[in-house]
């Protein structure tokens, strides 16, 4: 174990601005808090264009382990889980190496979505967490592998997190996974790949299956950017995310053919939830036939999207459908309350496996390897929101004209709030602060 205090360690990461680099972006050193007995690595990285979490572990495997054991003193867990997929085989030996006893590996099996946090705990443990309830309930704390990196550059070197590590890959010239300053472009990101190869291409943040339209290629990148995806505008995956929700709601109305198979692929489901997506499409085609906890199981979907993009024949899209029940369910302040039901004995071959998923997505031609490449990016201004976590955003601490080195704490949460700093990525001048964002140009 670290001789490092749990109090030091949860300090040093709230201090670096330490968050979930796996897209959800919750304040790393409130997990950090919970008590639990197993401390779990996701490193399934089961999108399957991304390639990051699987070239770091080998390349930083030492890190990983030491950011690992201050993760259990932190939250008193007696044991360490990495679960990653047998295909991550430089992974597996170079950790294999340096594995103290209360740590192992698990070898997930090559589904998706064997990285949503509940299922990932369920195969790597058996433990099942009720529908709306925390990890922390079943005694675990998930935390992916760039997240862990962190914690351990912040504890050591107690180095603010100012860099992302992200995929770009589908439809550019050199795909490839690269580490940048945060506040980077996704433009200056796209040059890094050479640029597309498409005359007309859309752009997905993140995977193909979770990712989110990207309209402006000025997006900066965050603490949370999965990734850079380009593929043809054409492609269904560009198109399915460009209907608006009118349209996907009249089709949800007009062609279901209440096959409940999307229910029967919806990982929540299979495994105990009351998730049922069959129902509630038929909830917003018949207000009549669903149950108030009917509806609320809507703010129990991960938006893992196996339900539009594996399951549904006809082309809905149960998951937009759930999201748009949850804003509304969400305003109302209202919440579900379900007990955990018996798992689907058929449940592990439910899950969706990736190579079929690569065909079922019309991926197989943008499939690339995208290998890590060290890279100079020295963006001339970098632009960092203030909020790129959840909680309350960052209130600036600099002006307009101050000059600031990489590392500087740029903004902060004041201590009580949830939340964390922000801090500069590259030396240079402050060039604007607004309620939004704070600009950096080098200099
Ligand atoms: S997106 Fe669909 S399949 Fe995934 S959890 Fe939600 S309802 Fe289930
Ligand atoms: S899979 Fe599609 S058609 Fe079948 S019940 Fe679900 S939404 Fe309806």
């Amino acid at each position: 174990m670290s001789q490092v205090s749990a109090d030091t360690i949860r300090d040093r990461v709230r201090a670096a601005g330490v968050v979930g680099a796996g897209g959800a972006g919750f304040p790393t050193y409130v997990k950090l808090a919970a008590k639990v007995d197993i401390f779990l690595i996701n490193a399934a990285e089961c999108e399957p264009m991304l390639k990051v979490d699987q070239q770091l572990m080998p390349q930083q495997a030492p890190r990983l382990i030491r950011g690992i054991l201050y993760g259990m003193t932190a939250t008193g867990a007696t044991q360490g889980i990495i679960a990653l997929k047998e295909k991550y085989q430089p992974a597996i030996e170079a950790l294999t190496l340096l594995l103290p006893p209360q740590i192992r590996l698990h070898i997930l099996p090559d589904v998706y979505p064997a990285g949503d946090e509940v299922i990932t705990i369920w195969l790597a443990t058996g433990r099942r967490v009720p529908p709306a309830a925390l990890p922390t309930s079943v005694g675990v704390v998930v935390n992916n592998v760039q997240t862990v990196l962190n914690i351990a550059r912040a504890v050591e070197q107690q180095y603010p997190v100012t860099r992302r590590t992200l995929t770009v890959n589908g439809a550019v010239r050199h795909p490839l996974t690269v580490t940048v300053p945060l506040g980077i472009s996704l433009r200056e990101v796209l040059a890094l790949a050479g640029g597309a190869t498409v005359d007309d291409p859309g752009f997905i943040n993140g995977g193909p299956m979770m990712g989110g339209l990207i309209t402006s290629l000025d997006t900066p990148v965050t603490k949370t950017t999965g990734g850079l995806l380009v593929l043809p505008k054409a492609h269904p995956l560009i198109q399915r995310r460009m209907q608006d929700d009118r349209t996907v709601l009249t089709i949800a109305r007009t062609v279901c053919e209440h096959c409940r198979l999307c229910t029967d692929l919806c990982p929540r489901h299979i495994i105990g939830h009351e998730l049922s997506p069959h129902l509630l499409v038929r909830a917003v085609n018949y207000q009549n036939v669903a149950t108030p906890s009917t509806l609320l199981s809507a703010l129990t979907c991960s938006e893992c999207n196996v339900c539009e993009s594996v399951a549904c024949p006809v082309g809905i899209s149960p998951m937009r459908v759930n999201r748009l029940l949850k804003a509304e369910l969400r305003a109302s302040g209202a919440r579900y309350e379900g007990p955990l039901r018996e798992a689907d004995e058929m449940a592990r071959y439910r899950l969706t496996p990736v190579k079929r998923l690569i065909s079922k997505l019309g991926l197989r031609d943008w499939y690339q390897p995208a290998p890590m490449e060290e890279m100079s990016t020295e963006p001339s201004q970098v632009v960092l929101p203030l909020r790129q976590h959840i909680g309350a955003p960052a209130t600036p601490c600099v002006r307009q004209g101050e000059r600031v080195s990489r590392g500087q704490c740029i903004a902060d949460v004041p201590l009580g709030a949830l939340g964390v700093s922000l801090h500069a990525s590259i030396d240079g001048v402050i060039a604007s602060v607004t309620d939004q964002a704070i600009t950096v140009v080098r200099g």
